[in-house]
């Protein structure tokens, strides 16, 4: 019944975590969930406020536009100026997503025919592999190893693979190591990717979900790399918008002219009313994100604290709200996952869920109250010492 390209889908380990936690939940057990990044606070309300104006106005009411609204895309350019320090012509530089992992899976129809090979990350977001397999390309893996600070090796792709790469996927602050990448690195990408003629897709979804002080650089601002890539920005993780499906492109303008006209044989663009929340998420102050950081951060800090009194020691990201941690020898990512939902109630995600070199690691998102977090760290502890 189903296409080559459904039946060669990887199995869904998150489907099976899910079955597994509903059957603990209807077991009665009081499951603490860090498996899923997605936001546990609301929307701010001065967003949700003006979403309530927005659709109330019937001029929101009919087909957007497929590069979405302009004023939308000024609002984004004018942040990444505020921001980012980069600059962005909102006309023909920057594009509307329906967030973005609508993105991820539809660029690779425009820069990929069957064959070639896009560059992806292991472990990673897992639709820079299947957006590449829909679209008929290959799949090259990546693997981020914490003895490169789980950067790419770029010197270690074969110069047999690099003549057939038209795309490649990046992603710092990185789910789910919580990476950074320093400039530098981004600088031996645009070279990297001059020379062998290959299509930077930047996903910084956690561009602004940051700790501690730091700040973190976007590919853009690195001379050239308008040139070769674009960078996608989401309004998910950085405002709690995970539901309402709003994210950017911004960089080369042919990269995102050749994703526009996929686009616009595809879907009818972002809601209307979407868009005008999304400019007053980032026309306002950004006092909202500055708040949900420190909540983050301390929650980072009781998580890390628990582990390492149970031998487990994590350096502190300085972003995203992950926690990449190395699991006991005597486990592999899966069988520890089950033995902490099972013994202790706690679901969390086994790294090789996203890819096979996240084998040894388990993730844990910090999506519960610090109330919630301690009380992890005390069955864990319970369970481990
Ligand atoms: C959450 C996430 C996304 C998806 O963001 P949306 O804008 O909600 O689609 C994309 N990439 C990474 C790495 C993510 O973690």
């Amino acid at each position: 019944m189903y296409a080559d390209r459904i039946n060669a889908l990887p199995p869904y380990l998150f489907a099976t975590i899910d079955e597994a936690k509903a059957e603990m939940r209807s077991k009665g057990v009081d499951v603490i969930d860090l498996g899923v990044g997605d936001p546990d606070q609301p929307t701010p309300s001065h967003i949700v406020e003006s979403m309530c104006e927005a659709v109330r106005d019937p001029a929101t009411h009919s087909y957007p536009s497929y590069t979405g609204m302009i004023e939308f895309r000024e609002a984004a350019a004018q942040w990444c100026k505020d921001t980012k320090g980069i600059d962005i012509d909102p006309a023909s530089e920057a594009l509307t997503m329906i967030g973005s992992k609508e993105g991820v899976a539809h660029l690779p129809l425009a820069f990929l025919n069957p064959g070639d090979v896009a560059l992806v990350p292991d472990p990673a977001y897992p639709v820079y592999q299947i957006g590449t397999q829909f679209a008929g390309g290959v799949p090259h893996i990546m693997p981020l190893l914490e003895e490169n600070d789980f950067l790419p090796d770029l010197d270690g792709i074969p110069a047999d693979v690099l003549n057939k790469t038209k795309l490649m996927f990046l992603n710092y602050p990185n789910n789910p190591t919580s990476a950074t990448a320093p400039l530098k690195f981004f600088e031996e990408v645009v070279d990297f990717a001059r020379e062998n003629e290959i299509v930077v897709i930047h996903d910084n979804a956690y561009s602004d979900m940051v700790y501690d002080g730091y700040q973190s650089p976007s590919f853009l601002s690195v001379d050239g790399a308008m040139d070769v890539g674009i960078e996608l920005y989401s309004l998910s993780k950085t405002y709690n918008m995970t539901g309402w499906r709003i994210a950017f492109a911004v960089g080369n303008r042919d990269i995102i002219s050749g994703f526009g006209k996929v686009k616009s044989n595809i879907d009818s663009g972002a809601f209307d009313a979407v868009q005008r929340a999304g400019i007053t998420a980032l026309s306002s102050s950004q006092q909202c994100v500055t708040d949900m950081n420190k909540i983050y951060a301390d929650r980072r800090d009781v998580l890390l604290k628990g582990l390492s009194s149970m031998g487990i020691d994590v350096k502190p990201p300085k972003a995203t709200f992950y926690i990449w941690a190395p699991i006991p020898d005597n486990y592999d990512s899966i069988g520890f996952s089950r033995l902490l939902l099972e013994k202790a109630g706690i679901v969390a995600t086994p790294g090789v869920g996203f890819g096979d070199s996240g084998e040894g690691y388990i993730r844990f998102a910090l999506t519960q109250t610090v109330d919630r977090i301690n009380e992890a760290v005390g069955r864990m502890e319970e369970l481990i010492i």
